[in-house]
C-alpha cells in the first residue's frame, strides 16, 4: 500500500503518492534528501503560490479596491512568499513543510466560510490537512508495525483487543445492531490483512525482487523424490532458488537440505509443521514454536540459519512479524503462482503464471506434486527468453542465464 521510499517529504506524498518518480536531477535546497518526488513538488510549486496570489489579492480589494488589489496581488504574493521561508525556517524539510501545512490550514479555516476562489483554496487546504493527518496515521501504523520480540507482541495483542472492546462498548451504548456491525468491520479489516499474502498491513513482505531475472520459490520440501529432480533442472539452467522447508521434514531428510545448499540454493523457513489451517489464527507463543523450531533444524542440519521466513499459503497471523524479526527474519510472499499445490493439469497452472510473467516476479512453486519438474522447467525455459529475446528456445544446458539469485530479492 505505502511506498518504502519514493522521496516524499511530506507525509501526504509518501502515503498516496506515486512510488517512484524523484526528481534525480533537481540540486535545490528542497531535494538535499536525494531528491523529491515530482507529484509532490509539483503541487507544492503550484498550490502554494497560488494561494498566496489568492489569499494577498482578497485582502488588498478589501483594502484598496477590486483593481489595485488585482493590479498588486502578484507582486505582492511574490513579495510574502519570499519573506515567509524565513519565518517559517527549520533543518528538517519535513518539518519546515509541516510549517508550511500549518499554516495552509490555519488560513483555510479562517476563511472556509468565503465564498468564490478563496473559499475553493481554503477547501483544498483543508481537503489536504485531513488527508495528511490520515498519512501521519498510516505513518505511525506502519513504524508500529516494525516493532519486534514482547513489544511487537504487546502491542498487536492491544491492537485486537480495544477494537473489540470499542465494538462491545458501542454494542452496549447504542444497540446490538451497531455493535454487530463494527465488530464485523474489525473482523473484515483483520481477515483482509492476514489472509492477503501480499498485504503490507502487518508488517512488511516481500512480493517482488530486482529485475531483469525472476525469483524461483519452491515451498514444502524437502521431498525424496522432487528435491533431486528439481535440483537438476535448475542446474541445467544455472538458476539459484530458495526453497521454503518444512522443519519436519528437514529433519527426516537432511542430506537433501544439505545438498540444496550445497548446490548453492537458500533455505528458507516454512514452520516446523505447516500448519496450514490454523496458523493464522495462533497465538504468540505457539507461532514462536513454529518459526523457531524449523528456524533451528535448518541451522543444525545446514550449519546456514535461513534469512527468509514464509507463512503457510501464506497466511500469516497477528504475531507473525515481531516473532520473525527477532529471529532475524525476513517475510516473503509472491506476485505469481498457479496453484500447482492442488492443479494436477501443468498446462493450467503454467496458463495463470506464464502471460504476465515479468522480470522481478517472485513465483511460488511447490515441491512433493506429480508436476513440480515440468512446471518449474517451463518457467525457466520463460525466464530464458525474458533474459535473451533472442534465443528463446530451451537451452541444451550450455548457455548462461542471468537469472536472479536470493540475493537480490527484497
Ligand atoms: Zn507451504
Amino acid at each position: 500500500m505505502t511506498p518504502a521510499n519514493n522521496r516524499a517529504i511530506t507525509a501526504l506524498f509518501r502515503v498516496f503518492g506515486e512510488k517512484e518518480a524523484p526528481i534525480s536531477s533537481d540540486r535545490t535546497r528542497l531535494t538535499s534528501l536525494g531528491g523529491m518526488n515530482r507529484q509532490e513538488a509539483l503541487t507544492l510549486a503550484i498550490l502554494i503560490p497560488a494561494t498566496a496570489v489568492v489569499g494577498v489579492g482578497e485582502q488588498l480589494t478589501l483594502l484598496c479596491g477590486p483593481l489595485v488589489g488585482c493590479l498588486l496581488a502578484v507582486p505582492a504574493a511574490f513579495l510574502v512568499l519570499q519573506l515567509l521561508p524565513f519565518l517559517l525556517n527549520a533543518k528538517s524539510p519535513s518539518v519546515q513543510w509541516g510549517l508550511w501545512l500549518l499554516l495552509g490550514v490555519s488560513w483555510a479555516l479562517h476563511r472556509c466560510q468565503t465564498e468564490g476562489l478563496v473559499g475553493l483554496f481554503a477547501s483544498i487546504w483543508i481537503a489536504i490537512g485531513v488527508i495528511s493527518l490520515a498519512a501521519k496515521l498510516v505513518l505511525a501504523w506502519q513504524a508500529s508495525m516494525n516493532w519486534r520480540g514482547s513489544l511487537g507482541i504487546f502491542w498487536r495483542t492491544l491492537v485486537i483487543l480495544i477494537p473489540h472492546a470499542m465494538a462491545i462498548f458501542i454494542g452496549y451504548r447504542f444497540g446490538w445492531p451497531w455493535g454487530l456491525l463494527c465488530a464485523a468491520a474489525v473482523a473484515g479489516f483483520f481477515c483482509s490483512a492476514i489472509l492477503n499474502p501480499s498485504s503490507q498491513i502487518l508488517g512488511t513482505v516481500t512480493c517482488k525482487t530486482s529485475p531483469p531475472g525472476i525469483l524461483i520459490t519452491i515451498d514444502d520440501g524437502p521431498d525424496p523424490t522432487d528435491t533431486p529432480l528439481l535440483l537438476d533442472v535448475l542446474d541445467r539452467y544455472q538458476t539459484k532458488a530458495i526453497f521454503f522447508m518444512i522443519g519436519e521434514k528437514v529433519r527426516a531428510y537432511p542430506t537433501l537440505a544439505r545438498e540444496v545448499i550445497r548446490r548453492g540454493h537458500e533455505i528458507g523457513n516454512h514452520t516446523l509443521s505447516h500448519p496450514q489451517a490454523s496458523f493464522w489464527c495462533a497465538g504468540p507463543w505457539r507461532t514462536r514454536r513454529e518459526i523457531l523450531q524449523c528456524q533451528q533444524i535448518i541451522e543444525q542440519v545446514t550449519g546456514t540459519a535461513p534469512r527468509w521466513f514464509r507463512a503457510p499459503v501464506g497466511h500469516r497471523n497477528l504475531f507473525t512479524h515481531p516473532v520473525a524479526q527477532a529471529l532475524g527474519l525476513h517475510v516473503m510472499a509472491w506476485n505469481r503462482r498457479g496453484f500447482d499445490a492442488v492443479e494436477r493439469d501443468p498446462c493450467k497452472v503454467l496458463a495463470r503464471i506464464l502471460p504476465e510473467l515479468t522480470g522481478g516476479d517472485v513465483v511460488l512453486l511447490h515441491e512433493a506434486t506429480p508436476i513440480a519438474k515440468d512446471v518449474l522447467t517451463a518457467i525457466l525455459t520463460r525466464q530464458q527468453a525474458l533474459l535473451n529475446p533472442s534465443h528463446p528456445r530451451c537451452p541444451d544446458g550450455s548457455a548462461s542465464s542471468q537469472a536472479s539469485t536470493p540475493d537480490s530479492a527484497g
